[in-house]
């Protein structure tokens, strides 16, 4: 991944970290809002972060009936999406 930056007070790192509360619907709202922020003024987090999305909503949808995908499934993506 390119540099680090820091954008709305988030590194592009926090960004990653919180990418999955952030589609869970559970960060705080100020929390969400940096994110939103970050994301959008950053090109680098923006192409990974929808990328990102569109992998887990893909994943959810198809485990919606066994109950969704755990951590450990999640943190396996992300590690294999990173660049
Ligand atoms: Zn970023």
């Amino acid at each position: 991944m390119a540099a680090e930056r820091i954008i709305a007070g988030l590194s592009c790192s926090e960004v990653l970290a919180r990418l999955g509360d952030f589609l869970d619907d559970t960060l705080a709202p100020d929390a969400r809002a940096a994110v939103r922020a970050h994301v959008s003024a950053c090109t680098e987090c923006g192409r990974f972060g929808g990328a990102y999305a569109s992998v887990v909503r893909a994943l959810r949808e198809a485990t919606a009936d066994t109950g969704g995908i755990d951590e450990a499934t999640v943190a396996a993506i992300v590690g294999r999406a990173s660049p």
